[in-house]
Formats: C-alpha cells, sequence, structure tokens
C-alpha cells in the first residue's frame, strides 16, 4: 500500500463546484490538495455557459441587424465566425489551457495535483501513485460529461458533443442535432444564424420539454423562424456516417447533415469515482447528497454530480454550503458548538441555523459557528439562451398539478404588452404565473421573451421569499418595461 499523506481537506475535481470549495477552505486556511484531470474550472468556462454565451451574442448581434428592416431602414449582414471563434479560442479559453485558473488556486493557498482521482477507502484518496489521507473530509465535485444514447451505429461515428461545438472554427454547411433540450436549440439557434442548415431531431413531442408547453412552441416558433427544421416525436434508431455525412434513421424517415451534434443529456460517472470503497452505491445516476450536501460520513459533493440541477449557479449555491458545513463540521471535532440536527429551512433558499460564538472567515464570507445553510431548491431559476430567452423558476403548472396542489395559473402574452408592442421585431413571449391558491403565493413561473432572463429575477424573489399574491398586486411596475407584463399576468390568475 503506497505511502499516504495527511492534508486536512481532498477536493476531487475543480470545476466550477470543487474550485469554489477548495479555493475557500484553502482561504480559510485549511491545507487543501485540490484535483484535475482535465481543465480547472471545469466545463463551464471551456466547453459551456460561457463561450455557448459568447456565440449567442454574437448571433444575437446579426438578429438584431437583420430586424433594423423591419424598424430602421436596411442593413446588409455578411455572416463571418472567425471573430467568434477567435473570441472564444483568445478570451474565454486561452486556447483551453488553463494556468490563470490552476494559478489562481493556488493563489487562494490550494495545492494543486493533475490526475484523476478516486476514492480509496474512508478519507482516502488515490491520484496516480500519491495517496492524500483527509483529516476532515473528501469533497467530491466531478461533473457530468454528455450522456450518448445507444443507437445502433452512433458510437462508430464521429459526431459532436458540446466540445466539438464550441472548439468549432470552420462551420459545416449542414448540422443535424439529436437533442432539443436547452444545450442543443441554444447551438442550434446560432448556428442557424450563421447560415448552416440546423435540423434538429426531439424523442418528445415537443422541444424544451421540461419547461411550460406554451415555452416550447414560442422557441419552436421563432428557430423555425431562423430557418431550423425541428421534428419532434422522432425516436432515432440507427445512426450512419460515410465519411462526408451523417443520417438519422427513424422508421422510414431519414435525416442528413454534415455534422451530427448529440445533447441529449448528462450523466456522472460513479463508477470512477471508488465509491465502492466506501459504501456507496455506484450504479445510481447521481450522487444523492442531504441538505448539507453530505453523501456519507466525511464525503461532500457539490454541482452537478448532485443531480439537483446541471446549472453552475446550482454548483456555486452548494459550494457556499460545503464550505460552511466543513468549516462547521472541523468546530464541532475541536468541540465547539453543534447545529447539527437542528438545521432548518429559514426564509428561501438557503436557510441559516444560527448558533453563538466567534466568526471563521471562509474568504468572502463569514460564518459564524454553528451557521450552516441548508440547501433549499423551491426557487431555483433556470434559462434557455435562445432569442426569446426562456426564464422559468419553479414549478411548471403540470408540476404543480401532479403534486395536488389547488392551481390557479395566470398567462399574458408579451406581445399584447406595451413594451412588447413597442419592441415589435423579435417580440414574441409571455408570461405565465403559477400559483398555490390556498397559500396565496407562486409557486412557478414562466418568462419568455427578449429579456426573459432578467425579467425572471423579479419572479424568482416573488417565489424564494413566498411574496404574498396579493402583495405582488398592489406593487409599482415600471412603464413600459418588459416586466410589467407580470402585472398583467397577475391579474389573469384563475
Ligand atoms: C453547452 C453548455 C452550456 C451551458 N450553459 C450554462 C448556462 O448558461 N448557465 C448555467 O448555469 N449552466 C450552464 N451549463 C452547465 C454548467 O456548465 C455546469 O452546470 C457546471 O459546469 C457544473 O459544474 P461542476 O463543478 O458540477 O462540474 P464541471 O464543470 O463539469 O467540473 C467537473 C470537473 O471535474 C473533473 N473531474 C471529473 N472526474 C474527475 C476525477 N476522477 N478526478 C479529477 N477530476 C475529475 C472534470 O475534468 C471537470 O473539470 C452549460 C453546460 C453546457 C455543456
Amino acid at each position: 500500500m503506497a505511502e499516504s499523506e495527511l492534508v486536512d481537506v481532498v477536493v476531487v475535481g475543480l470545476g466550477v463546484g470543487g474550485e469554489e470549495v477548495a479555493g475557500r477552505l484553502a482561504e480559510a486556511g485549511l491545507t487543501v490538495v485540490g484535483i484535475e484531470r482535465d481543465l480547472v474550472g471545469g466545463e463551464c468556462p471551456y466547453w459551456g455557459c460561457i463561450p455557448s454565451k459568447m456565440m449567442i451574442r454574437a448571433a444575437n448581434a446579426l438578429a438584431e441587424a437583420r430586424r433594423v428592416n423591419e424598424l430602421a431602414g436596411s442593413a446588409e449582414v455578411r455572416l463571418d465566425w472567425a471573430p467568434v471563434a477567435k473570441r472564444i479560442r483568445e478570451e474565454a479559453t486561452d486556447t483551453w489551457d488553463d494556468r490563470v485558473a490552476v494559478d489562481r488556486f493556488t493563489g487562494r493557498g490550494g495545492r494543486f495535483v493533475r490526475g484523476s482521482g478516486r476514492l480509496d477507502g474512508p478519507n482516502r484518496v488515490r491520484v496516480g501513485d500519491q495517496v492524500f489521507e483527509a483529516r476532515y473530509g473528501v469533497v467530491l465535485g466531478t461533473g457530468t460529461r454528455p450522456s450518448v444514447p445507444p443507437i445502433d451505429g452512433l458510437a462508430d461515428t464521429p459526431y459532436w458533443t458540446n466540445h466539438q461545438a464550441i472548439e468549432v472554427e470552420e462551420l459545416p454547411a449542414s448540422l443535424l442535432v439529436l437533442g432539443g433540450g436547452a444545450i442543443g436549440l441554444e447551438l442550434a439557434q446560432v448556428f442557424a444564424r450563421f447560415g448552416v442548415r440546423v435540423t434538429v431531431v426531439e424523442a418528445a413531442d415537443r422541444v424544451l420539454a421540461v419547461e411550460e408547453p406554451e415555452a416550447s412552441e414560442i422557441v419552436a416558433g421563432a428557430l423555425r423562424a431562423d430557418g431550423v427544421e425541428i421534428h419532434t416525436g422522432v425516436k432515432a434508431e440507427r445512426v450512419a456516417h460515410d465519411g462526408t455525412s451523417f443520417t438519422v434513421h427513424a422508421g422510414d424517415r431519414a435525416f442528413s447533415g454534415e455534422k451530427l451534434l448529440v445533447v441529449t443529456g448528462r450523466r456522472a460517472h460513479l463508477e470512477e469515482l471508488g465509491l465502492d470503497s466506501v459504501g456507496i452505491d455506484c450504479t445510481q445516476r447521481y450522487l444523492p447528497v442531504n441538505g448539507r450536501m453530505h453523501a456519507a460520513d466525511g464525503i461532500w459533493a457539490v454541482g452537478d454530480l448532485t443531480g439537483e440541477g446541471a446549472f453552475t449557479h446550482i454548483a456555486m449555491y452548494q459550494a457556499g454550503i460545503v464550505v460552511a458545513d466543513v468549516l462547521d463540521h472541523i468546530r464541532r471535532l475541536k468541540g465547539g458548538p453543534d447545529a447539527s440536527g437542528t438545521a432548518s429551512v429559514v426564509g428561501g433558499a438557503a436557510g441559516v441555523v444560527s448558533a453563538v460564538g466567534g466568526a471563521m472567515s471562509t474568504g468572502g464570507s463569514t460564518v459564524a459557528p454553528g451557521s450552516v445553510p441548508v440547501a433549499d431548491y423551491r426557487a431555483l431559476p433556470r434559462v434557455t439562451f435562445t432569442d426569446p430567452e426562456v426564464g422559468a423558476v419553479g414549478l411548471t403548472e403540470q408540476q404543480a398539478r401532479a403534486r395536488g396542489i389547488n392551481v390557479q395559473v395566470g398567462c399574458t402574452d408579451l406581445t399584447s404588452s406595451t413594451r412588447g408592442w413597442i419592441h415589435k421585431a423579435g417580440n414574441a413571449g409571455l408570461i405565465k404565473l403559477v400559483a398555490d391558491a390556498d397559500h396565496g403565493v407562486l409557486i412557478g413561473a414562466t418568462s419568455v421573451g427578449p429579456a426573459g432572463g432578467e425579467v425572471l429575477s423579479a419572479l424568482v424573489v416573488a417565489v424564494h421569499a413566498a411574496v404574498p399574491v396579493s402583495q405582488l398586486r398592489h406593487m409599482i411596475y415600471a412603464y413600459p418595461t418588459f416586466h410589467r407584463a407580470i402585472e398583467d399576468a397577475l391579474r389573469n390568475l384563475k
């Protein structure tokens, strides 16, 4: 057995969540080893949120320029992907090099180890020939990878995942997109706006199937207006690649494209983490955690791995809880006040249980001893950055009804609001509210529109803080904003 080195905490996977936890614990004065096998920062900065939103920003600039013809004379648009690819390469990813991120982590006091980490018994992590013994615990933040469906022939083809789609320097003439969820639709619209012939193939009976059907319909309409072909209810059965193009077969139908982008969901790979060495079932889809992110004694998990929502803001939110809980755990080991067992959710997204005593710095925030937030996902916001954007929070109407809640729904069309009417070109959208009639509060909301993700923020506050609908009705909404349509939707609640 290799000789182990004793440290305070080991963090495996330095994506959004892991890097935040490791950095803040190191800043708090702990000896922290952070292990990353690929790029420090994870999916979001290199192949996810940031580069995809740079692509969307560019594609939306083209769409706005094309709207000049309807609103302000005429504009001739000439497409060029080169500045987009250059921006992603140079500004977002340093050509997929994480030196800056590694320095950022070591600058906070962490010790960086490049490699694949796996548990090797309680409190032990092995990475290559090295073994670390964690005095206080291990944090897993290993994220997810694209889940590629077992479609006949697919595995043998040079299909794209989000990685190749983000890294592309020269656009193909045509693109097949397998999967009509948020990532598939965002990328489909970008490529279509840059002149690629895009076909989306989705197995469900509508795109963006996890959101409200009204939102799906508006987004499908917007993408079709951009020239995207959308086929729903299509179960791909076989994929073929003849060297120059892909064909997806489904029954007697066939769809083809020069490239094939597979965006059918993501999967955690628990089998790689040595979880069986600590008695955790590694055949699960995700690693379940409690409200304080505990997966087992001395093991915390953070981010996509937990299956609570694949969003950077979830990973960051959970990271704050892990940091507070690890520090609380250490305090208790050292005989400090014990807040465990009394944890409860107070006033929304991260309830706080307070105890007495001196404060401990966690780098950027201060956590009083015994103060440990407990995760609460009631007001989890999500935004699909298509044009129009789809912002959503809490439950959809269907989810609320399935829970037996006495539901009221209020909807309004953005085009009939003053701001929507003024906006004209590109004004498709809606506000849909889902209320719990018995308690008089909103439990879900959707905001589709040119600024759907920004308008959402008011609705997130309403759901998070359980603001009574009667109070929301008596608020003053600035005229003529997009968010003023919330007032109309409230009036329509029934
Ligand atoms: C195209 C795309 C667009 C997206 N857009 C958005 C958006 O607009 N907004 C949003 O909120 N979210 C978005 N997301 C989701 C967001 O990127 C993820 O939710 C976020 O990156 C999750 O962070 P994480 O720390 O859980 O995991 P990751 O970022 O996946 O990081 C996990 C890290 O662990 C490493 N790792 C794995 N196993 C090991 C091991 N055994 N040893 C060592 N290291 C290991 C991996 O190499 C990786 O670096 C997008 C995702 C994609 C793919």
